[in-house]
């Protein structure tokens, strides 16, 4: 347990994203509730993270799966938190993460797609995933070029694992150093490219998994349906990086 001050500030802190979060959703002229909130929990040790559950915040994103299983042994969860895989995610991880039915937002490569299909297949554990775009085009950021989503998006709609397997979206992350306009032109494309590939392929992609702390407002003005959001939650509760 984590001491009743560091929980009240979490709750607080947890209160005050919600609230900006609707206010945001409002502002876009989106139905209340369209928007959910992922806490980003990958600052916090395991203690923490349940404390954030206690304050309200049923769903959660990792960045690295050993930490979502190693925290998973270190306390008992309640069953109807929902896990989310946001960081880059090595094949050999897949077969220890799928027991926690991660919906996983970063499929980066066919590769990391198919060992997916054939992971959910053998445990047969339908899995939610979305495709991570690299919109802002810089060479270091992780994601799949533009171009690359539509066969992605048309093989696994031609396969016969669709069950095991359903990309319901598309995630993306505003390059480094961004200001908020050109992140919010970047969030634009992204449902844009969303659009578009849903024209091509008739593959539905309702979900776009966009926005962070410091732009979620944005994504949110540009039809996100996930923001991730982790310092925002901490404030005041970790050491000054
Ligand atoms: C850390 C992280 C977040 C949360 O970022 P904050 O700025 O702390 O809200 C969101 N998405 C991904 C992929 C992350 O790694």
């Amino acid at each position: 347990m984590i001491d009743p001050s560091s929980q009240a500030r979490l709750t607080e802190n947890w209160q005050a994203v919600q609230h900006d979060v609707d206010a945001a959703t409002t502002a876009a002229d989106r139905p209340a509730g369209s928007v959910t909130i992922i806490g980003v929990t990958k600052y916090v040790d395991a203690e923490m993270t349940l404390g954030l559950v206690h304050a309200g915040c049923r769903v959660l994103g990792e960045n690295r799966p050993q930490v979502l299983w190693k925290k998973n042994e270190e306390v008992a969860f309640p069953d109807d938190v929902q896990w989310h895989l946001i960081g880059h995610l090595q094949r050999n991880k897949l077969r220890r993460s799928l027991p926690f039915h991660p919906m996983i937002h970063s499929v980066d490569s066919p590769r990391l797609l198919t060992a997916i299909v054939e992971e959910a297949t053998a445990q047969q554990i339908p899995t939610k995933v979305l495709l991570e775009v690299n919109i802002s085009g810089e060479e270091a950021k992780t994601g799949l070029k533009p171009q690359e989503l539509r066969p992605m998006i048309e093989s696994q709609l031609g396969s016969s694992d669709t069950d095991a397997v359903e990309i319901v979206g598309l995630m993306a992350m505003a390059g480094w150093g961004t200001d908020a306009d050109a992140a919010r032109q970047q969030f634009a494309a992204t449902r844009e490219l969303r659009d578009q590939l849903t024209q091509q392929t008739g593959a539905a992609l309702p979900e776009l998994s966009m926005g962070m702390s410091g732009d979620f407002a944005a994504a949110i003005a540009e039809g996100a349906t996930m923001v991730r959001i982790g310092s925002r939650l901490f404030e005041g509760l970790l050491p000054p990086a």
